[in-house]
C-alpha cells in the first residue's frame, strides 16, 4: 500500500515540476518576444534625404519614397 502512495506522490511531484518548467519556458519565450526592440520581420527602409535606415512602419512614405521624419520628407520634396 505504501508503495502505491509513493508512486502517486512521485507522479504528482513530476507533474508539478513539468508544469513549473512549462510556465518558466513560456515566460522566457514571452520575454524574448518583447525584449527585442525591432522584430525580425520588420522591413527596414532608407531615408532618401539622410540615408538613415528606419523600420517601414515608422517611416514617412510619400509616393514610394521613404523618409525618417516629416521634416526630411518636406525638405526633399520641396527641393526637387
Ligand atoms: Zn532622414
Amino acid at each position: 500500500m505504501s508503495r502505491i502512495i509513493f508512486i502517486l506522490v512521485l507522479l504528482v511531484v513530476g507533474y508539478l515540476l513539468l508544469k513549473s518548467w512549462q510556465r518558466r519556458h513560456d515566460l522566457t519565450q514571452q520575454h524574448k518576444n518583447t525584449s527585442g526592440k525591432i522584430p525580425n520581420n520588420t522591413r527596414m527602409v532608407r531615408c532618401l534625404h539622410c540615408n538613415l535606415h528606419v523600420p517601414e512602419h515608422e517611416a514617412i512614405s510619400q509616393g514610394g519614397k521613404h523618409f525618417c521624419s516629416l521634416e526630411h520628407a518636406t525638405q526633399h520634396l520641396t527641393k526637387s
